[in-house]
């Protein structure tokens, strides 16, 4: 069986970016604009040696705004329900915003292994971030670079056991 990693976090923090840079191809929608419809995705991940399934969550729905909430965290909960190992990802740069609350919650309550990957950290920013995030209760952070593909060994290694 082929293990299943589940790419969680609040909208803009890089779940699309680290999807394609694990499939290898422009599969999944990455824009800035809140509001822009961004679908579910699968794709089969090549991370070093490793070989995995790969679900980006997305769930933002421009036409009907009253259920956004309800609709991002459904499709969450699904992944989360499918996945053998949650990355569950923020913006180290930003720091924890009260958006990335929620989904925290729902990765603790899962129970599923996770690992805590604090994008944007690229040149070593996002140290304060990063620290902010141990509070998560979630694990050590893993400082990480979607964009610019730093920190991979250590993702690799973290989700190594899993794969
Ligand atoms: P998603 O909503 O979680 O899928 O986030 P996206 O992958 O669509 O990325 C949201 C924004 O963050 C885009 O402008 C990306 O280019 C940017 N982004 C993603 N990863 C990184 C990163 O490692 N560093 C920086 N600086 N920006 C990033
Ligand atoms: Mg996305």
């Amino acid at each position: 069986m082929t293990a299943i990693v589940a790419l969680i976090g609040r909208p803009n923090v890089g779940k699309s970016t680290l999807f394609n840079r694990l499939v290898g191809k422009k599969l999944a929608l990455v824009d800035d604009r809140p509001g822009v419809t961004r679908d579910r995705r699968e794709g089969d991940a090549t991370l070093g040696h490793l070989r995995f399934k790969v679900i980006d969550t997305a769930g933002l729905e421009e036409a009907d705004k009253d259920s956004l909430a309800g609709r991002m965290r459904a499709q969450t909960e699904t992944a989360i329900a499918q996945a053998d190992v949650v990355v569950f990802m923020i913006d180290a740069r930003l720091g924890l915003t009260p958006m990335d609350q929620p989904f925290a919650d729902l990765v603790r309550r899962s129970g599923k292994p996770v690992i805590l990957l604090a994008n944007k950290a690229e040149g070593k920013k996002g140290t304060d971030g990063i620290i902010e995030s141990y509070s998560l209760g979630l694990g050590d952070p893993v400082p990480f670079s979607a964009e610019h593909g730093e920190g991979t060994a250590d993702l690799l290694e973290a989700l190594a056991p899993y794969i």
